[in-house]
């Protein structure tokens, strides 16, 4: 195609035409290239067949397919196909993956906030996309990561600009198991149409039924009478937020920003997130760490920072500690000692999730890449940050890496970061032993100033 791009194996078909792995011979790379047969007659089926492209070129998201080049051949036997060139997504679509069963709902909270904010791009911009369904979201994840796998959405052959007439007619656009209560009344579907399907793709992945059963024009009407069953037992937050995104009226569900941010609060909560007591209790326990940092710079945890930097090969390492809003930077090898606003680090992701937060590439990732932290730091490429615990099992800080550029991490290189992570936890854990120790007057050595205690902490 185009002279440029060779076909491999088909990786999916549709009611379109179909879709393959493909070279790009020009620049070595693999891409997906989806064809689309057309036996258009006439300048508007032409125009429809091209359709997608053009929506394709104006948009830029990491929530949506990228596409890299498009064109039209005439085959041998006269038929005129329109070819695109995509980024190819290396992993399964949502409907290959439901077929072995229903997602964890945080796994659904993350996906949803990826789809939710390409979204909200896409209806800024005057796009709707008006066939949201498992198949047209594809998944893939960055590290290999099972619990945070991304979605980018996929086959805009149906989108158009919101409020222009439909290229369609009086078809049916969309798909009947996932369309909105407009599409099935043939009406113009707006922005608050894909929150609807949206809500429809969210429940099937938490409870891996259909939301209306039945053959396509049964299921397609019943929503028209009635909303979808949402179990009780999902969670009130999930109940309100699908109870809202699937409203027979448009104009009362929420906007796709908006879900977006429900989404963000579903898929932190109930993970590493305590109750509000034992919150104050770990702020109370890293506060104490953190005051240790007034006796000055600890010469064992800079020597930690630096060689966590040199083995790993980066730029910045640091030691932070995290207590309420505030962020202390214990030790740190390419960047200062000091405190600052929680706002403005990473680390109190780690600390909250109370696991290994790694980011190879924060200002593409859709966890980091909308945060006001990353916009304001253009040069700031790739994090990796794994929770320092105390012995009573409370994450207190992390131990962080950072590099200008983006770039992959390695498990045996995680695997480092998490044993240079708890020497430097054991160490904070002596001089506060030592501090508590001193304070109460326990021993005589204790009295001494704390960098005479190096000793016993060594
Ligand atoms: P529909 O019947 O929904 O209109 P279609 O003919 O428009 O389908 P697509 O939905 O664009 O085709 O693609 C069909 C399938 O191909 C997808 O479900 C997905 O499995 C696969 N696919 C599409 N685009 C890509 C891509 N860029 N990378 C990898 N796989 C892809």
């Amino acid at each position: 195609m185009g002279g440029r791009y060779r076909l491999q194996e088909r990786i999916g078909s549709g009611s379109m035409g179909s879709v393959h792995r493909a070279v790009d011979e020009f620049l070595g790379r693999e891409v997906a290239v989806k064809l689309i047969a057309s036996l258009a007659r006439t300048e508007e089926e032409r125009s429809r067949n091209e359709a997608e492209a053009k929506v394709l070129s104006q948009l830029n998201h990491h929530s949506l397919i990228t596409l890299f080049d498009a064109g039209t051949e005439v085959s041998p036997s006269g038929t005129s196909i329109v070819w695109l060139a995509m980024e190819l997504v290396q992993g399964s679509d949502l409907s290959r993956r439901l077929a072995k069963g229903t997602l964890p709902p945080r796994q659904v909270a993350h996906l949803a906030y990826d789809l939710a904010i390409g979204l909200d791009y896409m209806h800024r911009g005057g796009i709707v996309h008006r066939d949201i369904k498992p198949a047209n979201i594809l998944l893939f994840d960055y590290r290999e990561d099972e619990n945070r796998l991304r979605a980018k959405l996929t086959d805009f052959g149906v989108a158009q600009m919101a409020g222009s007439p439909d290229p369609q007619g009086d078809e049916f656009t969309g798909t009947a198991g996932f369309m909105s209560p407009e599409q099935v009344r043939s009406e113009p579907a707006g922005p608050h149409s894909d929150v609807y399907s949206l809500g429809l793709v969210l429940l099937r992945c938490l409870t891996g039924n259909r939301a209306f059963p039945g053959m396509a024009v049964e299921s397609a009407l019943a929503r028209l009478f009635r909303g979808p069953e949402i179990p009780d037992d999902l969670g009130p937050e999930w109940v309100g937020i699908l109870r809202a995104m699937t409203a027979l009226e448009a104009a009362e569900r929420p906007s796709a920003h908006e879900v977006s941010e429900a989404m963000q609060d579903l898929a932190t909560a109930g993970r590493g997130r305590r109750s509000t007591a034992a919150d104050t209790e770990r702020d109370r326990a890293a506060e104490e760490v953190a005051a240790v940092s007034e006796n000055g710079p600890d010469p064992i945890l800079d020597r930690i920072t630096a060689l966590t930097a040199r083995m790993l090969d980066v730029p910045v390492a640091a030691v932070s500690i995290v207590g309420g809003d505030r962020v202390w930077t214990m030790s740190g090898s390419g960047t200062q000692r000091g405190s600052g606003d929680a706002a403005d680090s990473l680390c109190p992701v780690a600390v909250r999730e109370d696991s290994p937060f790694i980011v190879d590439d924060v200002q593409k990732d859709p966890r980091t890449a909308d945060d006001p932290r990353v916009a304001a730091s253009p040069g700031f490429g790739f994090y990796a940050g794994v929770p320092l615990h105390n012995a009573e099992g409370q994450a207190l800080g992390t131990l962080c890496v950072m590099d200008r550029k983006a770039r992959s991490f390695t498990g045996e290189q995680e695997a480092t970061l998490r044993d240079l992570a708890a020497l430097a936890a054991d160490v904070l854990q002596l001089r506060r032993d030592a501090r508590n120790a001193r304070d109460a007057g326990e021993s005589s050595r204790c009295a001494e100033p704390l960098h005479s205690q190096q000793a016993v902490a060594d």
